[in-house]
């Protein structure tokens, strides 16, 4: 009898340890599985293999994907590509843009942009038709330097971006207006523009966008407080945002903040 309790002891000690040789192995192949599809995920240009680097580095992994470390060296003026990540271009402090690049407005975004504010006009909203749009590298040093020579340059980097380095280079971001041409929600604004401004805050993700850089978010962002500057990244992107009330930057597990130099 004591003889049988032995070998079935043996025996139970023997499959749990090949369940859990299996458990482990399982686990194994699915972490590997995750890792090609968010790598691959990852349309970075060049940045693949950074991203994965980075993710191993840190231990830092999104729901969207690896974290892309971004380069101190890059600049406008020596880069080809702008950081593209699940789909979503991104540009800020820490990410510049190619000097040369110039899209244009983005027409779905374009699209998006007229349909919120015939939606808003329609329900008697203070918001203007005009609006800031596209700006190339060159239209952004022109207000960028007119900003530093008027406030010098460490307020003028609190809200306003050095040219390559700007949203509006993208043609995915808008500034909105009210009817008498003032930002959307900026200091000392109407009480209108600031009902538009709380309408805009509230729906912009119906339409695809986010309020890009929001009060409380500054250190992340890297901007004073916008909320008349609007992002497109697509409803669902968008709604995912506004709801969990992130930033892009913790959206896509990239840095922001200031500049690397
Ligand atoms: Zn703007």
């Amino acid at each position: 009898m004591k003889k049988f309790l032995t070998l079935l002891f043996t025996i139970a000690v023997a499959a749990l340890a090949t369940y859990i040789y299996i458990s482990v192995l399982k686990d194994d192949k699915a972490f590997d599985n995750s890792l090609v599809v968010k790598t691959e995920n990852n349309t970075t240009e060049q940045g693949g293999q950074k991203a994965e680097q980075a993710a191993q580095n840190e231990g830092q992994v999104s729901q969207t994907g690896f974290a892309v470390a971004s380069d101190p060296n890059a600049r406008p003026e020596n880069i080809t590509e702008a950081t593209i990540i699940n789909g979503i271009m991104l540009a800020n402090k820490k990410y510049p843009v190619p000097a040369t690049f110039a899209p244009g407005e983005d027409p779905t975004a374009l699209a998006a942009v007229n349909q919120l504010i015939t939606d808003a006009q329609a329900q008697a909203l203070d918001i203007s038709s005009n609006l800031s749009a596209f700006r190339s590298y060159e239209d952004q040093e022109t207000l960028y330097n007119n900003y530093v020579a008027q406030f010098g340059q460490e307020q003028a980097d609190t809200f306003a971006a050095r040219p390559g380095y700007s949203e509006h280079q993208l043609g995915l971001a808008f500034d909105l207006l009210d009817n008498a041409g003032v930002l959307l929600g900026s200091e000392g604004s109407s009480e209108t523009n600031q009902q538009a401004a709380k309408w805009l805050e509230e729906n912009a993700h119906k339409y695809g966008f986010i309020v890009r850089y929001k009060a409380g978010f500054e250190e992340k962002t890297g901007y004073q407080a916008e909320a008349w500057h609007i992002r497109y990244v697509g409803p669902e992107v968008a709604s995912e945002i506004y709801s969990k009330n992130i930033t892009l930057e913790e959206y896509l597990n990239v840095e922001g903040g200031t500049y690397n130099n």
